[in-house]
């Protein structure tokens, strides 16, 4: 979408995409206009993913649903680290609906690349209140 005077990825959220099994939000993705999504194989990563065959292998869906304590793979990104973690603590449904509210207020998932609001962050507590509240500040 172009949004003034630079062009800025602006997602319409596909809710249905849901959370990948790492945490990233395939709803949100710059990518989902041609890939379906963590379970359907086309996810860019993977080929090198870890936390796919992991999951899998463990009779799961998402990583937020395991026991272990682990930032394996992607989990070793703050965002879908910080993702997992909201969910295990409020639900996917409310983080769905955090980030529905946040797009719709500006904050933007991928910014420039896979890279976006969400990920400039060094404390995973203040991602998660950032979530929440859609403010940094709050
Ligand atoms: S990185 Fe792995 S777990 Fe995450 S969306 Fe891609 S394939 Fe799924
Ligand atoms: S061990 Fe780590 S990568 Fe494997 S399912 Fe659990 S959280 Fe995901």
């Amino acid at each position: 979408m172009y949004t003034g005077n630079c062009y800025i990825w602006r997602a319409v959220m596909k809710r249905d995409l849901g959370i990948a099994r790492c945490g990233l939000a395939c709803c949100l993705c710059s990518e989902n206009d041609h890939c379906g999504g963590c379970n359907s194989g086309d996810c860019p990563g993977t080929d090198f993913c870890e936390n796919r065959p992991c999951s899998m292998e463990k009779g799961i869906e998402h990583c937020y649903e395991c026991e272990e304590t682990c930032e394996k793979g992607m989990l070793a990104k703050i965002k879908p680290y910080g993702f997992t973690l909201f969910v295990q603590r409020y639900g996917e449904a409310e983080l769905l609906d955090c980030l529905e509210r946040n797009e719709k207020s500006g904050i933007v998932y991928h910014r420039e690349g896979i890279i976006g609001d969400y990920d400039d962050f060094d404390d995973v507590e203040e991602l998660i209140r950032f979530i929440k509240t859609g403010s940094p500040l709050s």
